[in-house]
Formats: C-alpha cells, structure tokens, sequence
C-alpha cells in the first residue's frame, strides 16, 4: 500500500522504465552521478525551458509547462505544448531528448505520462504527442493510445510501489543497459548479481504488470 502523499516526478518513470534499481538508487537512495549524457540533456531541457511562449498562426507554443496529476500522482515539467486552435482546443505535448529514438517505451512512457496529467488538469483528451531527438534532429510522433496507456500506468503503478517499499531490487538482467548507464560505478551491477542476488527475497516486490521488476 503506497502513501498517499507520494508523489512521482515525471522523469523518474523514465528512470523506473529503464530500470528499477536505478529508480531506486536515485529516488529511494538519493545516488546520482552525471555522466556525459545526462549534462547533456539537462542542459539541453534548460535551454528548451528558458524560451519564451510565443504564437505561429494557429498555434500556441507554451515552453517549461508544469503539470501534474492529483488522481496519479505524478508531477513535473513539460519541455513543450503545442496548443492549436480555439475551443476546442487541441493540446500537444512534446518531449525533448538528447539522442536518437529507441526501440523501448522509456521515452514514450513519460510523454504519455504528461499526456494523462493534462487531461486531468484540462478535461480533455489526447490521441498524439511527439518526442523530438536532438543527436538526429528528428520529431517522432507518439500516438497515446491504449497500450502506451496501460504500460504507462504500469510504470507509475511499480515505481509508487518501490517508493513505498523503500527497497532497492537487484540489477536488471538487460546488461545492455548497464554499459549506458550514469550509475554503473555506484550500482557495480556485476558485483551484485555475483555476490548477492541469491539473498534477494524474489517476490517481495512484484510489479503492477505481474513481472519481476528485473524484467523491464
Ligand atoms: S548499472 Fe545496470 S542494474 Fe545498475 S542501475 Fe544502471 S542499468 Fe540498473
């Protein structure tokens, strides 16, 4: 059973999608190491977030928009919101990452995350947004559809669920992943899965999806 007051910033699902343990490394333990990659890209969204809102015809482009959703309880900062037209209004959302499209949901994932925030705060819905990469230069667009929906909820589901455990799960079978990841120093993946993984009690944490969290 989760707090009730726990709230999940929007850019922590991203963490929990990739890998719970660095979730929990970063938003239960409080670890964090920058590496090439995440200066980066926050320097990237400061840069997003510091221009100002301005109008092209139609359309309303509104930068650094803070959202949140008091039934999910999730919150954070969109890098972009198109809005198009008089009521009816259409809303949408765009996220900005340092590199290339993936073939994972972890970018999805938190776009979608924004898209139910809004809908939330403005009684409205939304069918599409767009991730836009920066190494490609390329806008990618993102139906928010019912599966992105269920895996989304998923997500904030599992990552209220570890926050409220307040454990740390084993590294993620996915190795692939440790080699990009800031963590990996602090994490020392390899170390764990031969010293400790048998004293992991399986099971105590399941996510909402069933899975074991290692299996993201
Ligand atoms: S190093 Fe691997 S197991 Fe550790 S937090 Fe990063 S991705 Fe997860």
């Amino acid at each position: 059973m989760s707090d009730e007051s726990q709230t999940i910033m929007l850019s922590a699902l991203q963490h929990y999608a990739y890998c719970p343990r660095q979730f929990a490394l970063i938003h239960i333990e409080q670890v964090w190491a920058e590496n090439y990659f995440t200066a980066h890209g926050n320097l990237l969204h400061e840069r997003v977030d510091s221009c100002d809102p301005e109008q092209r015809g139609n359309v309303r482009y509104e930068r650094g928009v803070a959202v949140k959703s008091t039934q999910l309880r999730i919150t954070g900062k969109l890098d972009l919101l198109e809005v198009e037209g008089k009521p009816p209004t259409k809303y949408f959302p765009v996220e900005y990452k340092r590199g290339k499209p993936k073939i994972e949901d972890w970018d999805k994932i938190q776009l979608c995350a924004q898209a139910l925030c809004l809908e939330e705060m403005r009684e409205v819905t939304i069918k599409e947004g767009a991730l836009w990469y920066w190494q490609v230069r390329k806008r990618e667009p993102v139906s928010i559809d019912d599966a992105l929906r269920a895996v989304t909820l998923a997500a904030i589901e599992g990552a209220h669920q570890l926050l409220s455990l307040g454990r740390t799960p084993p590294p993620t079978d996915k190795k692939k992943r440790c080699r990009a990841c800031s963590l990996v120093d602090l994490c020392e993946p390899d170390a764990f899965r031969r010293d400790h993984s048998s004293e992991y009690v399986e099971g105590i944490f399941v996510d909402a999806t069933g899975d074991s969290p290692n299996e993201n």
